[in-house]
């Protein structure tokens, strides 16, 4: 169109310069000149000098949507707005008055709507001289906006092309491949200069790392006209390597031919590294789920197989994957159905399940323990999907784990054993680590040392326990196996945390490699103390038997010395040119002889009742006053044969002089006590009595004999123990009086001692519990008193029950003088049968042990018709029960053998002297 325009403008300028130079138009040629104008395409007006438009073609009136009447001889300024107006009347004047012809793009607004019109205007003059204005309308309204969007196109484009050019690589090469522009980026990046690349073609920048093939198969693209895109490896100038994403596009010419090659290029290096690290990545991925030895999977909420790897097919002993998608769901799956149950619950429910241990079979039906974890993936629905898990075989770990469990429980019953037997056996166990000192105890160490069980044990504060006796010792023997290996096995002593002594048997034992000492520590307390008594115990029973072989040939020598005496002063006896003093003398001297033995014997008899326990207490009110002044009489010419003095003292009235004690027990201590004092003392006096100190009467007799060595005092109260063994008086006694003294003080409730000086004398105390009883009878008064009045007794007819003959002889002559018949009986019935026949019998002597009746027998039967005659028994041993049973069956008293003749004198009188 515009050039058609442009063609027109041409013709039609042509036809205005023609008539240009002819200057006039006439007036005839108005019309043609008009319907010339007519067909003219585009608006042409004539105007006259005042603006007023004398000519317009049709075109003109079109452009102004006006009639003709109403345009010709009239102004525009009605038509277009008052500012275009003014523009065009302006513009009229400027080439009516200098004759220059305008041409200028203006702007025409015409019934709102807006023109870009080209007015071109010129002057020509009538013959007149009139001045008329002649000009011409192009509207190119269109061709502007064309314009407009060809230059916004331009610019876009020019803008594309910055970008491009700023932000690719790019390259223009001619149909051969020969570079023939390059940017600055395509400089930069390949470190050549623009002057190196122009001019040569891509081989300058090629790696090497592409086939040929690769760029046939790039060449044959383009070639075909057709883009190309790809990654290709470059190398700089410098030899780095860097990757071009690339687009080549061919420029087809008319031959259909490329004629050039734009390639755009960008920098894809780091891309390219992570297109390789995402396939390595997938390598890997892939090599791991491979290789990886914990089995993973891929399956199906169902729990049918996606996946699964190697180690899966191994873990439960299929053969390939494909034999495991074939897997029966007896094998390769839960022993216990629940356990699938409780998987499917958790996973579902937390979306991923860890630490799920169950038991699976494997294919061959063996039972393996599993370890899964897994996770589901949800679809965008949120509904599960897939489980992506792991399988660990941890039958092997668990194994060991439940050996290590056993083992441990094994180790703790150990130590629960160890602490418990430790505690029976009171042994601790220790160890201690020779680099930090540090020591573990057994609960049994913390027992002996008597410390909490919080206590932090170390070398040091162990040691300390130790008495100082013992420190230096287990000091010494723990350097030595912290120093040499060497082991220890010490009896020491500690002193407890509550202050306590205690023995202990420390053993120790060095192992160097481990850097440990350790060992077992005991209390031995009580075994020691068993051990010093044990000890004790075997030096008392040497003492004892050396002392019971004193004893002995004490004894034997006792017996034998009296003995000889009797037997020998007997024989002699038997010469009858014996004068009658000599015959007075031998018998003295047997009498003398006989009644030492008799000593001796009672004394045995006692000592053996006391340690047999058979020795009974016969409690009775008794007066200690009158006791003291018999015994007083009785030994007063004993003592003053020897040519000394005998005192007593009695410190209470004889009224409160009353107490309940064992008579013949007191009677004995004091006879005791006196005859000792008597035996060893040659000079001076002997005293004895009591004095009341509190609840206790505290009994002495004191001589002023040869006394007692310090060191002996407390011993000559033991049995057969004598002060001096080489005293030749002490020798004279069995070393027994004083041993059945304590022994009946104590049964007494009392003690006994003796305050002793060598060659000044000795005082023996003893105490009796002083208990008041205000009686006035008192049957040792009247056995006192019945013995100082004369004998009265006499004919009585008395029976001798008595089997032994010469016991029977000496009682025969004992009673004669109170008897005028005398019947000897050897037997328990003879003794009945001779009381049967005789009735009148006054006394029978009844012995206890006969042959085949004894006495208590005969007693029981003789009581049976005979109640009044008086039966005294006698007993062979003294012994406490056969008193009793004597009387029990029938005896009114009994006499201890051997027969005292005063006794038995005191006992007939009290039967008969009335
Ligand atoms: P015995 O007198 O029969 O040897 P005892 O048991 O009565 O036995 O006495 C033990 C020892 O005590 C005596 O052997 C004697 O050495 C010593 N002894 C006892 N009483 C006295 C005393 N009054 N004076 C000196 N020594 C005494």
């Amino acid at each position: 169109m515009q050039f058609e325009h442009n063609t027109l403008k041409e013709d039609y300028n042509k036809c205005i310069a023609k008539h240009k130079s002819q200057e006039v138009i006439r007036p005839n040629e108005k019309e043609q000149i008009k319907v010339i104008l007519d067909l003219i395409e585009f608006p042409i007006f004539i105007k006259d000098n005042d603006h007023k438009i004398t000519l317009a073609n049709s075109a003109f009136f079109d452009i102004f949507c006006m009639e003709e009447e109403c345009v010709i001889g009239k102004t525009l300024v009605e038509t277009v707005p008052q500012k275009e107006s003014e523009h065009f009347l302006k513009v009229d004047r400027g080439v009516l008055e200098t004759g220059i012809s305008d041409q200028q793009e203006e702007e025409l607004t015409v019934k709102g709507f807006s023109h870009t019109i080209l007015t071109r205007k010129s002057r020509f003059l009538d013959n007149s001289g009139n001045r008329f204005l002649v000009g011409y309308i192009q509207d190119i309204t269109n061709r502007k906006k064309a314009e407009k969007i060809l230059q916004e196109s331009f610019k876009e484009i020019a803008d594309y092309k910055f970008a491009l050019d700023e932000s690719a690589i790019i390259t223009i090469t001619d149909e051969n491949g020969i570079i023939k522009t390059v940017n600055d980026n395509f400089c930069k990046i390949s470190q050549y200069t623009r002057e190196e690349l122009v001019g040569n073609t891509h081989r300058l920048i090629n790696s090497k790392f592409h086939s040929k093939a690769f760029f046939k198969e790039m060449w044959d693209t383009i070639i075909s006209g057709k883009v190309w895109r790809g990654l290709i490896k470059n190398v700089k100038k410098n030899g780095e390597y860097y990757w071009l994403d690339s687009t080549i596009v061919p420029f087809v010419g008319v031959n259909k031919s490329p004629y050039q090659y734009l390639a755009i290029r960008f920098d894809s290096t780091d891309y390219k590294n992570v297109i390789d690290n995402i396939a390595r990545a997938k390598n890997l991925h892939s090599s791991l789920f491979d290789n990886s030895a914990i089995g993973l999977y891929q399956t199906t909420p169902k729990g049918e197989i996606l996946s699964a790897n190697n180690a899966i097919i191994k873990m439960l002993k299929f053969d390939s994957l494909e034999d495991l998608l074939q897997r029966d769901l007896k094998t390769g799956s839960y022993v216990n159905e629940n356990k699938r149950i409780e998987f499917e619950t958790i996973i579902q429910e937390r979306g991923k399940i860890t630490d799920f241990e169950s038991e699976w079979y494997t294919k061959n039906g063996d039972i393996i323990t599993i370890l899964e974890e897994a996770t589901a993936t949800k679809n965008t629905k949120g509904e599960i999907v897939r489980y992506d898990g792991s399988l660990q075989d941890i039958t092997f770990k668990k194994k060991i784990q439940n050996e290590l469990i056993e083992a441990i429980k094994k180790v703790e019953e150990s130590k629960k054993l160890l602490n418990e037997t430790g505690k029976i056996g009171k042994v601790g166990g220790w160890e201690f680590n020779i680099d930090t000192l540090k020591q573990i105890w057994t609960e049994e160490t913390y027992l002996i040392h008597e410390v909490d069980f919080d206590f932090d044990p170390n070398v040091e504060n162990g040691i300390n326990f130790y008495t100082s006796a013992s420190k230096p010792i287990i000091d010494k023997a723990i350097k030595r196996a912290i120093e040499f290996g060497e082991s220890f096995d010490l009896y020491l002593e500690i002193i407890t945390a509550k202050n306590n002594l205690r023995n202990v048997h420390a053993i120790g034992k060095a192992d160097i490699e481990n850097r440990r000492i350790y060992g077992f520590f005991q209390d031995i307390t009580l075994q020691e103390q068993v051990k010093k008594e044990l000890i004790k115990a075997k030096e008392m029973a040497q003492e004892n038997d050396k002392l019971k072989s004193a004893f002995l040939a004490n004894m034997s020598h006792e017996i034998r010395t009296p003995m000889n005496g009797i037997l020998g002063f007997s024989e002699l006896l038997k010469n009858p040119k014996l004068s009658g003093e000599q015959h007075q003398n031998y018998i003295q001297i047997i009498e003398k002889s006989g009644k030492r033995m008799l000593n001796i014997i009672n004394d045995i008899v006692d000592i053996s009742k006391i340690e047999a326990g058979l020795m009974k207490m016969d409690i009775k009110e008794s007066n200690i006053n009158e006791q003291i002044e018999y015994i007083y009489t009785f030994f007063k010419p004993e003592v003053k044969a020897k040519g000394m003095q005998l005192f007593i003292k009695n410190t209470l009235p004889k009224k409160e002089a009353s107490i309940k004690t064992d008579r013949e027990k007191l009677f004995a201590i004091l006879t005791n006590l006196v005859k000792n004092a008597i035996k060893y003392s040659n000079k001076g006096s002997i005293e004895f009595g009591y004095v009341k100190k509190g609840d206790c009467l505290e009994f002495f007799v004191k001589d002023t004999g040869i006394g007692i060595s310090r060191d002996r005092q407390e011993a000559i109260f033991e049995r057969f123990i004598q002060a001096e063994i080489e005293d030749e008086m002490a020798r004279q006694g069995a070393g027994l009086g004083l041993s059945i003294t304590k022994a009946y003080v104590e049964m007494l409730g009392g003690n006994i001692w003796v305050k002793s000086e060598e060659g000044i004398g000795s005082i023996f105390y003893f105490t009796l519990p002083y208990n008041v009883e205000s009686s006035k009878r008192n049957n040792l008064k009247k056995i006192e008193e019945k013995g100082n009045t004369e004998n009265q007794v006499k004919n009585l007819k008395i029976l001798i029950a008595e089997d032994d003959e010469i016991s029977e002889m000496l009682l025969s002559v004992n009673v004669s003088e109170f008897s005028n018949e005398i019947i000897n009986v050897r037997t328990g019935t003879e003794a009945i049968e001779a009381c049967n026949n005789n009735p009148d019998l006054d006394l029978i002597l009844m012995d206890i042990q006969m042959p085949s009746l004894d006495g208590y027998e005969a007693t029981r039967q003789i009581r049976k018709f005979n109640k009044d005659v008086i039966i005294i028994a006698q007993t062979a041993f003294g012994l406490t029960g056969d008193r009793e049973k004597s009387l029990d069956v029938g005896c009114n008293d009994y006499i201890t053998k051997p027969i005292k003749k005063d006794e038995l004198d005191s006992l007939i009188k009290k039967y008969f002297n009335k």
